[in-house]
């Protein structure tokens, strides 16, 4: 349903997670379908929404239409041509440009700014020097948790880590989409600012629309098979080794049974690829590739198939700010096996919508895999807690109701500056 109502103009900001590409492949994960999903639910609220984000191919087109009021413009910012995400700083000030190019041929200027991962609140904070705005922003992932656990720190790292503190201290608002990342930034980044926790979502209609039997027989599952599912981008902080070695524990009559999926894109030869290949040579060394299965990259109409078939979806991140695959396997009624870190502690309750596990530690998540296919029917009542959890905490429509809430406060706020500035005395 559509509401006739017109809230207002807002641009959401994602200048390298364009959200009309490929979702799965490399730089191409939960951002992007956070905006591209916040954005339709906001349109179906009465928000006219547009997504901007860098052109990387020309063969994209500049403009993309989702559905009534809500679209992808695709802005200019250097060669159109892929650029990884740790070299686009430089393109930055012709992205800012472009905008407000943008803006003078539409002859509009937005009220609301909710910029995405710290390139984009570099924008933002650009823009706002010269127009009256309201800028919102979402991290997504912050340099201080990254720098923490990567081996080779990219020199843009300083910079990084000056906007992301610059941002947190004078954006109006902050959307932290757990109360771990919340605590996460008092801790790592600054005491000032201005935080709000609104979630992240799912569509719980999708997510929760294949019957498990249906799944099953789609997937040509037999009763005794029993499936661990992972699904995500091929980087080595995403964890999938813990997964294979995890299943390399399992008894023999446990492994006589159990299929490991994992669901993501790659391209040979980039670092998604890279990790694919190591991950297949580990299936190999640990003598498990006939439990393995890479099934590539699936996308979301096929996506609810594969969360319901599956026994228990493991989402085992060295860090996580929020995770939309657990919600996403959750809302499919399947419980979900986690590490224990960031928004993951906010989304799986323990012993109630799946389990915790330390990171990295392939036997905990083992015990936890055991545990759970152990006891089918203790399965299914974690599944059907899992779904109800999702449907009272994160559907994109009840996360789109507090955007909107935040922006239209924004909103007013921004007028009655206006009219102090222009009016007072
Ligand atoms: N995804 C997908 N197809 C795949 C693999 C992943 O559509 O083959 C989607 C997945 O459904 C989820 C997103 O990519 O919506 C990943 O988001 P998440 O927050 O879990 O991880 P991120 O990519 O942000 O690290």
């Amino acid at each position: 349903m559509f509401s006739n109502q017109n809230k207002g103009k807002i641009a959401l900001i994602s200048v390298h997670g364009d959200p009309a590409v490929e979702i799965g492949k490399e730089e191409a994960g939960g951002q992007n379908v956070y905006v591209r999903c916040c954005g339709e639910a906001l349109a179906k609220q009465g928000w006219q929404v547009d997504l901007f984000t860098r052109k990387a191919s020309p063969d994209q087109e500049n403009i993309v239409v989702h559905s009534p009021n809500c679209r992808t413009i695709r802005l200019n910012a250097g060669p159109e041509a892929f650029i990884g995400r740790d070299e686009l700083f430089g393109y930055l000030p012709e992205f800012v440009e472009s905008f407000k190019q943008f803006q003078e041929r539409e002859g509009t200027l937005y009220p609301i700014i909710h910029t995405n991962y710290w390139l984009s609140s570099w924008v933002g904070m650009q823009l706002r020097k010269s127009q009256l705005l309201k800028l919102v922003h979402t991290y997504h992932s912050l340099g201080a948790i990254k720098y923490k656990s990567v081996s080779t720190i990219p020199l843009v790292a300083k910079t990084r880590l000056e906007v992301e503190k610059a941002c947190l201290e004078t954006a109006d608002c902050i959307v932290a989409t757990s109360p771990q990342e919340e605590e996460h930034m008092r801790t790592y980044v600054s005491e000032k600012g201005n935080i709000k926790v609104i979630p992240c979502g799912t569509n719980i209609e999708r997510f929760g629309s294949v019957r498990r039997e249906v799944a099953r027989d789609k997937l040509q599952l037999s009763p005794d098979d029993r499936v661990v599912l992972y699904v995500g981008r091929f980087d080595p902080r995403k964890g999938i080794e813990t997964a294979v070695r995890a299943v390399s524990h399992l008894s023999s009559e446990r492994k006589a049974q159990l299929k490991l999926m994992i669901a993501g894109g790659w391209t040979p030869g980039e670092k998604d690829g890279e990790e694919r290949d190591r991950i297949g040579q580990l299936t190999q060394a640990l003598g498990i590739e006939n439990n393995v299965q890479f099934v590539g990259r699936l996308d979301h109409t096929v996506l609810p198939t594969y969360y319901a078939a599956a026994d228990v979806c493991v989402v085992p991140s060295h860090y996580e700010p929020f995770g939309l695959v657990a919600i996403e396997a959750m809302a499919c009624g399947t419980p979900v096996i986690a590490s224990n870190v960031g928004g993951l502690k906010f989304t799986v309750i323990p012993e109630e919508t799946g389990l915790l596990a330390p990171p990295k530690d392939d036997r905990a998540f083992a015990e936890a895999i055991d545990r759970i296919l152990a006891d089918p029917q203790w399965r299914s009542q974690l599944g059907e807690q899992a779904r109800s959890r999702v449907e009272a905490k994160f559907s994109w429509d009840g996360v789109a109701s507090q955007l909107g809430e935040l922006y239209g406060d924004s909103i007013q706020q921004l007028t009655t500056e206006f009219f102090k500035h222009h009016f007072a005395g």
